[in-house]
């Protein structure tokens, strides 16, 4: 028997099976779809997410198959353009342009080379657990698990069978999809929007995003009247509805852009409709929900795919620790408290981004916070900060620092790739004392000089002063997720020794 059973091969869905995969647990992943679906939802790829591939491995393959979105021309009511460039160059990545399906067949192929394939045509009917277990029905059959994550989106099975409130409330607009040939001389990996702000009402728009094949974007903008009637679904594609057809869209660009260019080549259309929703709990028992079966929320700003990618690397590993032993049980309270918070926020601000969307003022799409580098779980009951001269406090991404030098390796190091694995590292600068030898627990010492090796540590030198920048002078001990768990001011403070015993069973 599979202990854990994924529902919902979508990118949550795929990113959590492959990071348990790769902490060391197989699970069994069902989508009760035949075949991936072809709509491009998602396009919009955040720095975080790349640096999380970038652990999984596969940010290189995210990178060749994609473009970089490199700004937004803008049409409003009427003035002339501006361009708004992404200068994104203070960051470890800029915004990707990735299709979702093609980052559903990226994931799908790293989780078949760690030897896991999606049973497709397989549906979770019912569920219902137990102290020992949970109990589902899939394709009508009673199968059991000892845990299940709800990944299977907004309408999801997991989340009704455990009767779990999902409150917010539903768009009246209802939009439409196209993925279009379009004639028009923009820049390299440059958007187009044209709006037409109305008072008391969603404005008109038309929306382009460029898709990595040269000309092809994936527009969008709010359905009329006619195509939209008998659309009732309250959130995503309406599958069952006809997709508009290739004069529909040209009549929008035909009003709303002064110079409208010609759409053609339409591979597929949908209409689509959208919700804010956030569910009650992320977690009963041994039952968790992720992605949008959790959270959602208005596209703006690219947020819903990247939240649930999140949720998902935060959970895998400590589902791992738990199940292996390691970890104390408690560890996965942590999940909700600290993913929900984060779900919250970006329900709120893609809800006011996209009520402001063209209007002059008003909440905006933040640059910095969509590119989600600033999530943090500094409120989590389970990281601990005891101070430290700077750097990146309890429960802060800790950043990347380049130009580390090691003893005998010719050339120089990333932070990230010194701490990329599945354990937490406790990572010390500037210090040549007594450092704890304990199994489970790596050693990174950085310091302002060379070093010799030193076993059971890995010796690095700052030699280009980027650790020190980032840093300052204190210890942090870094999850495998890539937050920081603990912050004190050196390596023989007692709350590290707190920190390891409680948050991963170590001591
Ligand atoms: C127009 C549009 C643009 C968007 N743009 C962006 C963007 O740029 N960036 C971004 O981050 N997000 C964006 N999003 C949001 C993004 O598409 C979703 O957040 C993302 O698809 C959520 O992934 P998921 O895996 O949680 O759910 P889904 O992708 O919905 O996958 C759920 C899977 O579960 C399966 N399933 C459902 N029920 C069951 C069941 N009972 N048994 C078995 N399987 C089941 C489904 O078949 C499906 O494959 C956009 C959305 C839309 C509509």
């Amino acid at each position: 028997m599979a202990d854990i059973l994924v529902v919902g091969a979508g990118p949550v869905g795929l990113t959590m099976a492959s990071e348990l995969a790769r902490h060391g647990v197989r699970c069994r992943i069902i989508d009760k779809a035949d075949k991936p679906l072809p709509y491009c939802r998602a396009i919009g790829v955040t720095p975080r997410t790349l640096e999380l591939w970038e652990t999984m491995g596969i940010a290189q393959e995210a990178i060749d198959a994609g473009l970089w979105l490199t700004g937004m021309r803008s049409f409003i009511a009427g003035r002339p353009p501006f361009d708004t460039l992404s200068n994104l160059s203070d960051l470890p990545y800029a915004g990707l342009g990735l299709p979702q399906y093609e980052t559903e067949r990226l994931l799908t192929r790293h989780l078949a080379r760690q030897g896991i394939t999606i049973e497709r045509g397989v549906a979770l009917d019912a569920l219902q657990q137990d102290a020992d277990g949970v109990a589902v029905t899939l394709n009508g059959q009673s199968q059991r698990f000892s845990h299940v994550i709800g990944c299977d989106g907004a309408h999801s099975a997991v989340r009704h069978a455990l009767g779990i409130a999902f409150e917010g409330e539903a768009m009246p607009a209802t939009f439409m999809l196209g993925d279009v040939h379009m004639a028009m001389d923009l820049p390299y990996g440059m958007a187009l929007r044209a709006v037409r702000p109305r008072e008391d009402a969603p404005p008109e728009l038309f929306v382009a995003i460029p898709l990595p094949e040269p000309g092809r974007y994936r527009v969008s903008m709010i359905a009329p009247e006619t195509l939209a009637a008998g659309a009732t679904g309250d959130h995503g594609i309406q599958a069952e509805m006809k997709g508009p057809d290739l004069a529909a869209l040209q009549a929008v660009a035909n009003d709303l852009l002064p110079d409208p260019p010609t759409l053609s080549d339409l591979r597929w259309s949908s209409l689509f409709r959208i919700s804010m929703r956030l569910a009650a709990r992320y977690r009963d028992g041994r039952v968790f929900i992720a992605g949008d079966a959790a959270h959602i929320h208005p596209p703006t700003g690219g947020q819903g795919m990247n939240t649930g990618i999140q949720d998902a690397c935060n959970l895998a590993w400590k589902l791992a620790a738990v199940l292996a032993g390691r970890a104390p049980a408690a560890l996965l309270d942590s999940y909700e408290a600290e993913r929900r918070p984060v779900g919250a926020d970006v329900v709120a601000r893609t809800l006011a981004a996209s009520i402001n969307f063209g209007r002059e003022g008003g909440a905006k799409p933040d640059r910095l916070e969509d590119t989600q580098i600033l999530v943090n779980y500094r409120d989590s009951a389970w990281v601990r900060d005891d101070g430290g001269a700077a750097g990146p406090q309890a429960g802060d991404r800790a950043p990347d620092a380049s130009g580390l030098r090691r003893h005998g390796v010719g050339f120089p190091l990333r932070l990230f790739d010194v701490l990329r694995g599945t354990e937490p590292v406790l990572l010390v600068h500037g210090h040549a004392g007594a450092l704890p030898r304990i199994a489970g627990l790596r050693v990174v010492v950085v310091s302002a000089s060379a070093m010799e090796d030193r076993y059971g540590a890995t010796m690095l030198h700052d030699a280009a002063g980027e650790f020190a920048a980032a840093y300052g002078d204190s210890a942090w001990l870094v999850r495998p997720d890539g937050y920081v768990a603990w912050r004190g001011p050196s390596a023989d403070h007692p709350g590290l020794t707190d920190s390891l015993g409680r948050v991963f069973g170590l001591a």
